[in-house]
């Protein structure tokens, strides 16, 4: 996609803080973090949210989750972490290129909304 933030991010159009990348997926930081580790897994392939699943193949997207753990791991999130994926207005997306936020190196609240 031409005009897709993450996408540019991606291929190194604009500057990230690169944390993990494979042939399917590349993971950095975020911008402006809501917790001591905030980090930004995206597909290398556009989707524009989890609505798009069905465009993708499962390698497409199951490369996404296993690269979570694999993530965690190097952070040295032993003792937790939480992964969001805002789909959608009602859930604040604001770059529609789908992503999973993993979010740790804190205790978090219990309450998700
Ligand atoms: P959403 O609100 O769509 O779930 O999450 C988008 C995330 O992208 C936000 O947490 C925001 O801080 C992050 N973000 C937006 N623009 C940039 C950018 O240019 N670079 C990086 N690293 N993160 C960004
Ligand atoms: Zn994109």
């Amino acid at each position: 996609m031409e005009n897709c933030l993450f996408c540019k991010i991606m291929k190194g159009e604009i500057p990230s803080s690169k944390v993990y990348e494979n042939e399917y997926v590349y993971a950095f930081r975020d911008i402006n973090p809501q917790a001591p580790v905030h980090i930004l897994v995206i597909p290398k392939k556009h989707l524009s949210s989890l609505n798009d699943a069905d465009k993708a193949d499962d390698r497409e997207l199951s490369e996404c989750l296993r690269a979570i753990p694999v993530i965690a791991a190097s952070e040295n999130l032993s003792n937790g972490y939480r992964v969001v994926s805002n789909c959608g207005p009602d859930a604040c997306q604001s770059v529609p290129h789908l992503h999973f936020h993993i979010l740790g190196g804190t205790q978090m609240g219990e309450r998700m909304a």
